[in-house]
């Protein structure tokens, strides 16, 4: 194929291969090849078709009439904590509202962990994201709250995927309870030195009890001077300036979504900002859902993610949140499919990922079923049989 020394594998026999490519197969937004086939050079897609013109590789694997789709990319995860909020979710769904504040279990569960107990939790949840199917994603600190606790977490993550986000800002830490002003300078000073060089984005939690418009302005500035690009959890809870704050600061997402007025709606479609959306949130705090089909009507780029973290979202399943998407928040299968690949790639501004096309990264998923329409038509089952990442098959 390519005249390099690594081996090549095709695999045949696919009944439905979602490119992401327009410009491939039934020319929608998922590129769709019937009768497909995929040829795997290193960690890179070398070809894609329909199987009777596939080229002679080295191997071969039979898909067997199944679906085959590019790897999900969970753009909004918080992985590195340590402790359990079984508690709280229970007691949650015995009727008591989520706040921001049950943040702080967490604080301290994971400033009392050891490096390796971080670690060990934050690859046992990356397998299980694995296992379905997720192959980029991108996790944060956040449950730190000290400049050693937060540019620890960033250390651990940083070993484990190249797309972590200093999130020191996630709530005001409880030892800056009655000045939250000497935290954001904290945050936008020593924390962000020591942090920095772990990570490559900056996020906030704008909202109210965490950080207000002219806080998160502070702190995402701060960071994109010392070289991470902004991202900001806006409009979760409430209306707020997260998200105009995400477009004006070209943030490359505002991440939940769920309270938008029309004006917020307009100034995501005329940016670049992605709007992230994690229904595992809203399903787990029993919210209201984020109304993806009004953004999705407005131009606006939409994508999907687990939010996995141990209080709000304790998911890391990216096949549950396109059902939840699908059933509950207007989306199509084809968007919801394309949200989680693609999306989660714009929203990471990712072009390598997130696609089945020549030169791509070789992240697949093979399904138990001939459809990738079945992620949403069989919610809960574990339909798939086959990852591939960077190339090696996986699962
Ligand atoms: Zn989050």
């Amino acid at each position: 194929m390519s005249g390099t020394s690594t081996s090549t594998t095709v695999i045949t026999n696919i009944a439905t291969l979602v490119t992401n490519d327009p410009s491939l197969g039934d020319r929608s937004p998922l590129g769709l090849i019937q009768d497909a086939a995929v040829v795997i050079d290193g960690d890179r897609i070398a070809w894609t078709g329909e199987t009777s013109k596939a080229p002679a590789t080295d191997n071969r694997v039979d898909a067997g009439g199944r679906a085959v789709l590019p790897g999900f990319v969970d753009s909004h995860s918080h992985l590195v904590f340590a402790g359990d909020r079984t508690q709280e979710f229970n007691a949650r769904m015995s009727g008591r509202a989520y706040s921001a504040g049950g943040i702080r279990t967490t604080v301290a569960a994971t400033r009392a962990a050891s490096d390796g107990e971080l670690e060990a939790n934050l690859t046992r949840y990356l397998d299980e994201a694995l296992r379905q199917g997720t192959t980029t994603f991108e996790t944060k600190s956040g449950y730190g709250l000290t400049v050693a606790d937060e540019s620890r977490a960033l250390r651990i993550a940083a070993a484990h995927t190249d797309e972590v986000t200093y999130l020191g800002a996630h709530i005001v830490s409880p030892d800056y309870a009655d000045d939250p002003a000497a935290y954001v300078s904290l945050v936008t000073g020593e924390m962000l030195n020591a942090c920095a060089p772990h990570a490559r984005w900056i996020d906030v939690f704008c909202e109210k009890g965490a950080f207000d418009g002219d806080q998160a302005r502070a702190i995402l500035t701060a960071g994109r001077a010392k070289g991470l690009h902004p991202r900001i959890h806006a409009n979760q809870l409430s209306y707020g300036p997260g998200v105009q704050l995400a477009v004006e600061l070209d943030a490359a997402s505002a991440d939940h979504c769920t309270h938008l007025t029309d004006a917020d709606v307009d100034a995501l479609a005329s940016g670049a900002t992605v709007a992230t959306l994690l229904p595992g949130a809203e399903f787990s705090t029993r919210a209201q859902w984020p109304d993806a089909r009004r953004l999705l009507d407005a131009g606006v780029t939409v994508a999907l993610s687990t939010d996995c973290n141990p209080g709000s979202s304790f998911t890391s399943s990216v096949p549950f949140c396109i059902a939840l998407a699908v059933r509950d928040m207007g989306m199509t299968p084809d968007e919801a499919v394309w949200a989680a690949t693609a999306g989660g790639a714009a929203a990471l501004r990712r072009d390598d990922v997130g696609r089945v096309g020549v030169g791509a990264r070789a992240d697949l998923v093979l399904l138990d079923a001939p459809s990738h329409v079945h992620l949403a038509y069989r919610p809960g089952v574990p339909l798939v049989t086959g990852v591939w990442r960077r190339g090696v098959r996986v699962v």
